[in-house]
C-alpha cells in the first residue's frame, strides 16, 4: 500500500487523473480526480470516491445520483501520473444520464478529409496483443466477437499462409458479400428447418463473415456496439 502511494505522483494541486471504464465492455466511462483521500476511501470501500475540482470537496460517486461505482481492479500507468479503474456501473456514468461521458463523437474521417493514413487505420496489432482474452474474460460474449474480430484485422495486416480469411481478402468485397449472403440463407434454412443444418454454427459462420466484412470495410467494433447500446 505505501508502495502504491510512492509510485503515484500527485500534481501540485494533490491530484492524480482517473480514468474509469465499464469493467464488461472496457467501455471508457469517464475521467476524474482523485487527492490522497479520495484514493484512500476507494480502496477503503470498494466504491470509487474521486475529488470534485468544481465543487471542491470529496466526492463519492454516486452520491446524489445513486450511479454508484464498484471497483474490479486499479492499475495505473508507467510513470505514476495516471490512474485506470475497472468499475462496475450503477446505472449511467455521466451526469447527462449517457452511460460514458464520451458520448459526443467526431467525424473524425470527415475533419481529416481523408487524410488519415491507410496503412495506420488497417494494421493494428497493438489492439490484437492488447485485447487477448483472459481466462476471466471467457464469460464476456462482446469480448469473444472482439477477439474474431481483432484476429480478421490481424490477417488483414499480416497475411498467413493457407489462411482462409486471407483468401477473402485476396478474393475482394464482392466475394465477402457473396458469403455473408450464403451464410444467411443458411441461417435462414436452418431455422426453418432444424435437419439442415445447426443453427448455432450457421450463426457462428455469419457472425464470422459479417467481422470479415467489417474489416474490409473500416467498421470497428465499436461502432456496432455504440450503435446496438445507443438503441437501448
Ligand atoms: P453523482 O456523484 O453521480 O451523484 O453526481 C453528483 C454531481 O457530480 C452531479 O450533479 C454532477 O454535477 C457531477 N457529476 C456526476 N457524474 C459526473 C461525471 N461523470 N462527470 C462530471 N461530473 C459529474
Ligand atoms: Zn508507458
Ligand atoms: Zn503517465
Ligand atoms: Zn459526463
Amino acid at each position: 500500500m505505501n508502495n502504491l502511494f510512492n509510485d503515484l505522483k500527485f500534481d501540485d494541486r494533490g491530484l492524480i487523473p482517473v480514468v474509469t471504464q465499464d469493467n464488461r465492455t472496457d467501455e471508457v466511462l469517464m475521467l476524474a480526480y482523485m487527492n490522497r483521500e479520495a484514493l484512500e476511501k476507494t480502496l477503503e470501500t470498494g466504491t470509487v470516491h474521486y475529488w470534485s475540482r468544481s465543487r471542491q470537496k470529496l466526492w463519492l460517486k454516486g452520491e446524489t445520483s445513486g450511479h454508484f461505482q464498484y471497483v474490479r481492479s486499479i492499475s495505473y500507468d508507467c510513470d505514476g501520473d495516471t490512474i485506470l479503474i475497472k468499475a462496475e456501473q450503477k446505472g449511467a456514468a455521466c451526469h447527462t444520464g449517457h452511460h460514458s461521458c464520451f458520448y459526443r463523437k467526431l467525424d473524425f474521417e470527415a475533419i481529416s478529409g481523408g487524410t488519415v493514413p491507410k496503412e495506420e487505420k488497417q494494421s493494428q496489432p497493438d489492439t490484437v496483443q492488447h485485447n487477448i482474452i483472459g481466462e476471466d474474460d471467457d464469460k464476456d460474449l462482446s469480448k469473444i466477437l472482439k477477439e474474431v474480430y481483432n484476429i480478421v484485422v490481424d490477417r488483414k495486416a499480416n497475411p498467413k499462409e493457407g489462411s482462409y480469411t486471407n483468401y477473402l481478402f485476396q478474393k475482394g468485397l464482392d466475394k465477402i458479400l457473396k458469403k455473408v449472403g450464403e451464410e444467411a440463407a443458411e441461417v435462414i434454412i436452418a431455422s426453418k428447418n432444424p435437419d439442415s443444418g445447426n443453427i448455432k454454427c450457421e450463426i457462428a459462420d455469419l457472425m464470422y463473415h459479417l467481422c470479415v466484412l467489417m474489416v474490409e470495410k473500416e467498421v470497428g467494433m465499436e461502432d456496432v456496439f455504440d450503435e446496438l447500446k445507443g438503441r437501448r
